[in-house]
């Protein structure tokens, strides 16, 4: 574990929870609802909303977890500016491929009715077979279901052979999760060069793809990619984390043209959010250094 991540595990639940709240919309779906029609209202920036929550394992848990992605499709209803995101491992996966599989397409078939997308989230590679298989069998009924690709794992450029033809909504990320050499790629420029590599076959392969990344390079590369293949506007679009100070940046792609879609995610229950911002926090440059003084502060104060 690297010394961030081990100050951030240090952090109090208190401590990580007013950091992490630039991160997360709120703790109800009414929160993340206002959060996501005000990006849209005040800014053009699209929503893809997310119920906070991983690796649960208690089918009453599941149940619930089902229950809270009902109520906020019906609290979304048709609308243009939102999309909603989930887990495999909130939804079933400790039950197996099939189990989870009619969970995600009960999901899929009440969103389906209002014209809601979904996005299958990726996590790390022991979930890769699992969600690719979710993916390639819920599709063929529901073409707008998508799904996500990690370019920093080797296996991804044969993934990406598996769903030719399939024309599909794939976010296209270096991915967060640290996998082992033997499997993935350990050097951040590395899975960059990749993404940009996968990103073009994607586009050749009639995909829409979303670019999910705060590297303004990547991004521009990317944007390149997509005029010298003639590929339009609508075909594509560009995906950041709701927290990540990049305001200007975006509102400059959304005057280009291109769309521009936060990851909006909330939780109801606490326990649920704390594995998420951790994760935010050890990417953020600054947050080791932010929380450490404020750890040293509080110590000393209580002195
Ligand atoms: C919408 C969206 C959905 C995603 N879904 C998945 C998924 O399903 N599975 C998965 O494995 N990964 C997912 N990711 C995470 C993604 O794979 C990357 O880990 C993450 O975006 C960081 O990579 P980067 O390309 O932004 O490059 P980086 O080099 O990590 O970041 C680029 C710049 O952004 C800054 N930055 C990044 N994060 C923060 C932060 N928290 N606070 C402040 N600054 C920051 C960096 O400091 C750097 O300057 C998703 C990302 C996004 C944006």
């Amino acid at each position: 574990m690297g010394l961030k991540k081990f100050i951030i595990n240090l952090a109090p639940t208190p401590l990580v929870k007013l950091f992490a709240s630039p991160y997360v919309a709120g703790d109800s779906i009414q929160a993340a609802v206002e959060t996501a029609h005000t990006f849209w209202k005040e800014r053009h920036v699209c929503s893809t909303i997310d119920l906070l929550g991983e690796e649960i394992e208690v089918d009453e848990e599941v149940q619930y977890t089902v229950g809270v992605y009902e109520r906020l499709i019906d609290s979304l209803g048709a609308q243009e500016f939102a999309t909603l995101s989930l887990k495999p491992t909130q939804l079933g996966s400790h039950r197996g491929t099939q189990h989870c599989q009619k969970i995600i397409e009960g999901i899929v078939a009440k969103a389906e009715q209002h014209d809601i997308k979904i996005t299958l989230d990726m996590e790390d590679h022991m979930l890769t077979d699992l969600t690719l298989d979710i993916f390639r069998a819920l599709i063929k009924e529901h073409p707008t279901f998508g799904t996500v690709l990690q370019s920093r794992l080797f296996r991804t450029d044969e993934d990406i052979k598996s769903i030719s033809g399939l024309n599909a909504r794939i976010r296209i990320c270096i991915g967060i999760y640290n996998e082992p050499k033997e499997i993935a790629l350990t050097r951040k420029p590395d899975m960059k060069t990749k993404l940009l590599e996968q990103l073009e076959v994607l586009f050749k392969e009639g995909h829409y793809p979303e670019i999910a990344s705060h590297d303004k390079e990547i991004i521009r590369e990317s944007i390149n990619i997509a005029e010298r293949l003639n590929i339009k506007k609508d075909q594509y679009e560009v995906q950041m984390l709701m927290g990540v100070p990049m305001r200007a940046f975006q509102d400059e792609l959304i005057r280009e043209g291109i769309l521009v879609r936060l990851y909006v995610p909330f939780a109801e229950k606490w326990k649920y959010a704390s594995a998420y911002c951790k994760r935010r926090l050890d990417a953020n440059p600054a947050m080791a250094a932010y929380i450490l003084k404020n750890l040293i502060y509080k110590t000393a104060g209580k002195r």
